[in-house]
């Protein structure tokens, strides 16, 4: 998979989500995660639903053939293990997908940041700087360059069409 490129034509590498908004976004809750990563996750919600999937399965799988038969466990917990086991890989899928998923819908989270008014490549706010001879805006942190008409676009652009 080619890495995204930028509005001059550059490589960049999508900004990594916190700690905390990963820990918000795994559980779904869109309060806590913030604006910009609850409207990325709608981007990406099938994908990651997927990939946990495919490890929930890979889980169930594992402990049918591979750790079950080695293990007696006493009453109920003999009928939890299984499902449980197959939720902690399912999140572990997800936790270790999370990136290529990201990578995967890169034009649409680059949207998503910009229209946040955020540089797609490192989250640096965007707002109130020049915009250069290409109708670029540089980003002064990582120099990533975005065209401003794509930049906030709750502002419409001068030339908009009405
Ligand atoms: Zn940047």
């Amino acid at each position: 998979m080619s890495a995204p490129l930028d509005d001059r034509g550059n490589s960049f590498e999508l900004a990594a989500p916190t700690g905390r908004q990963v820990f918000w976004r795994s559980l779904g809750v869109q309060k806590l995660m913030g604006e910009v990563t609850a409207q990325e996750q709608s981007k990406t919600v099938g994908l990651e639903t997927g990939v946990a999937l495919a490890g929930g399965g890979v889980g169930l799988l594992i402990w049918n053939y591979v750790i079950g038969p080695y293990v007696a466990l006493p009453g109920i917990w003999d009928s939890l293990a299984q499902p449980v086991f197959a939720v902690i890989v399912a999140m572990t899928f997800w936790y270790f997908g999370l990136g290529y998923v990201r990578r995967r819908r890169a034009s649409d989270l680059t949207e998503v940041a910009l229209n946040a008014g955020r540089c797609a490549s490192c989250a640096y706010e965007l707002a109130d700087l020049p915009t250069e001879d290409d109708g670029c805006v540089v980003c002064p942190e990582c120099h990533a360059a975005w065209k401003a008409e794509r930049i906030s676009p709750e502002e419409p652009p001068p030339d908009a069409e009405p």
